[in-house]
């Protein structure tokens, strides 16, 4: 197992254990990491005529399973390889915004704000996910691997199967988001308007995989 650095600890701990009442924002962070995936590899066919990719191509997927009590966010992007897993999911991306906060930030309160000003993003995940595990495959890669942390000390990578690029981070939920808002996040009801609320600026389409029964 890797170790989180001492930052990404002190940000998980307090994802974790705060009182932050709006933990639903962890999709408005995945669909717009998921959307900045597409972004880098579109952006890349444009500039690399060795790149075919055709825009319509390009999406956003979610899904759940009820009774293993998992979310998926899947995009068909850019992809990360071994040392991109380790590099961003290891570390904090905004760790100098972070820094500067906490210095500044007296009481706890101030604290829990941090994590609605600033798209603290990824990790975001673990206030309702008892264990995220992300499984990628870089465009132009072979390999797909994947991260797994139960965002408490560190994280494992390792090899996995991917068909094709793209990233899928799959959230298995903690017992006490059954009743958020008075809706479990393992309905289509609630993704659906979770996603309606969060996906107005996304460029691509967000889809929604209906529970297979
Ligand atoms: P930010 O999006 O602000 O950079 P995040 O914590 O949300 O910070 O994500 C950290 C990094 O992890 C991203 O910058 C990106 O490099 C990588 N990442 C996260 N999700 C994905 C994804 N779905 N596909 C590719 N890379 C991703
Ligand atoms: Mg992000």
């Amino acid at each position: 197992m890797r170790k989180f650095k001492t930052e990404s600890k002190k940000l998980l701990d307090l994802m974790i254990n705060s009182i932050y009442t709006n933990r639903e924002i962890f999709l408005r962070e995945l669909i717009s990491n998921a959307s900045d995936a597409v972004d880098k590899l579109y952006f890349k066919s444009l500039t690399d005529s060795k790149v075919e990719i055709s825009k319509d191509d390009l999406a956003i997927l979610v899904s759940f399973d009820k009774d293993a009590r998992t979310i998926t966010v899947s995009d068909n992007g850019i992809g990360m390889d071994k040392d991109d897993l380790d590099r961003n999911l290891g570390t904090i991306a905004h760790s100098d915004s972070l820094e500067f906060k906490s210095e500044n930030a007296e009481t706890q309160g101030e604290d829990i704000d941090i994590i609605g000003q600033f798209g603290v993003g990824f990790y975001s995940a673990f206030m309702v996910a008892s264990k995220v595990k992300v499984v990628s495959r870089a465009y132009g890669a072979d390999a797909a691997y994947s991260w797994e942390s139960d965002g408490v000390e560190g994280y494992t990578v390792k090899e996995a199967e991917r068909a094709s690029h793209g990233t899928d981070v799959i959230l298995t939920l903690k017992e006490d988001t059954d009743e958020e808002n008075y809706d479990s996040y393992l309905s289509e009801y609630k993704l659906k308007s979770l996603i309606k609320r969060y996906s107005n600026y996304v460029r691509y389409p967000v889809q929604m995989e209906v529970e297979k029964t």
